[in-house]
């Protein structure tokens, strides 16, 4: 979801953005009234999430998965007759482990620790970086399988990289124990188009010489995300979804209203004679809720949750399916999905009549 109060923003400027006489989709991205966009959009971010000064936005396209070849292309990549560095990935579902394969090509992958012994229901305890790691990459929260870090690797010099795509600004976090976050927009932050990335300016400029030039993040920094169009319409979005968070309180109100959301949902499935949470109670994700029928036969629990999505679809609950590699049912309460929506899904829950 994005806010309602967003998209009637955006609808009331669509042929004309802030007095300008055009629309943002309109725009060069090198006029003045666009480079204010952009820089409005980064001073905003920079406001809620803390970002402190040696660390570079930036604005880039290619969606979350590009930062599964961008990261170890910078942080790790080396030129030819170079010894090949190394990297930890710890598993902990779909996702990272995407990211884990991608990274193959350009370093020494160790899976450092994985969940998939209990179908990712759980964070594994992550061991210590090795001596020669280049970077150590997690996934913050797990979209598929609902599962977060609430506490975070001790990775000393070596570079924490994490996937935050699914959960950037749903609480506060705190920037410096990362050396690089990514987050693809179109989850939690805006519309879909754009990837956040957050790096600590002193790994700019670590990609070896056979980089695809669209793939540095040092050239990106240098050119403040207009090294060549960027996604000027998404960048717009999230420059108001950031105002809207702001306006509420920042990241302190998101997190108190998040778990507020979460909290009736994990307790309506828990006390449900017909669903259960999927996740473990310790690591259980505040943004997506996946949960399953209780029942055991394959067929019979598939037949209940089928009838499930039917009968939510029709009173206006949609986008309740798993993932297609996950299957069962999940919710997901991003930012912007009201208080409301969650009270109707939980009652809808208690009211569901499996017969
Ligand atoms: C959705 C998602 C992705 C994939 O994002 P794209 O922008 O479609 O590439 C990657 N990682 C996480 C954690 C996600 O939730």
């Amino acid at each position: 979801m994005l806010p309602l109060e967003v998209l009637k923003a955006a609808g009331s400027e669509i042929t004309c953005a802030h007095g300008t006489g055009q629309s943002v989709m309109e725009m060069s991205h090198r006029s003045r009234d666009f480079i204010k966009i952009i820089e409005r959009a980064e001073a905003l971010l920079r406001e809620i999430l803390s970002v402190p000064e040696d660390y570079t936005v930036l604005f880039l396209q290619g969606g979350a998965m590009l930062q599964f070849s961008m990261v170890p292309l910078n942080l790790g990549a080396v030129n030819a007759g170079e010894a090949r560095k190394k990297a930890t990935y710890i598993d902990t579902g779909v996702w990272a482990g995407k990211a884990a394969e991608e990274a193959k090509k350009y370093v020494d992958v160790r899976i450092g620790a994985s969940s998939k012994d209990k179908n990712y229901s759980y964070i594994p305890a992550p061991p210590p970086p090795q001596n020669e790691d280049s970077f150590y990459h997690i996934c913050l929260n797990n979209t598929i399988f609902g599962t977060v870090w609430n506490e975070l690797p001790e990775t000393g010099a070596v570079p924490l990289v994490s996937d935050a795509s699914s959960c950037l600004l749903s609480e506060p976090l705190d920037v410096r124990r990362f050396g690089l976050i990514y987050a693809g927009a179109q989850k939690n932050l805006g519309p879909a188009g754009c990837t956040l990335v957050i790096i600590r300016s002193e790994l700019l400029g670590g990609a070896p010489d056979w980089t695809p030039v669209m793939l540095r993040y040092d050239i990106h920094a240098k050119e403040k995300s207009l090294f060549n169009t960027p996604p000027c319409w998404s960048i717009y979005i999230m420059s108001l979804v950031f105002e809207w968070i702001l306006k509420l309180g920042g990241l302190p109100e998101m997190a108190k209203r998040n778990r507020e959301k979460a909290a009736a949902l994990y307790e309506a499935l828990e006390n449900s004679p017909v669903f259960r949470p999927t996740a473990e109670k310790q690591f259980r994700s505040l943004m997506n809720v996946p949960f399953v029928a209780r029942e055991e036969n394959a067929e019979k629990r598939a037949a209940i949750e089928s009838r499930f999505l039917n009968e939510a679809a029709a009173a206006g609950l949609i986008n309740l399916a798993g993932h297609r590699l996950a299957g069962g049912l999940r919710a997901s309460i991003y930012n912007a999905m009201p208080i409301e929506g969650v009270a109707a899904l939980v009652k809808f829950i208690k009211n569901f009549d499996p017969k």
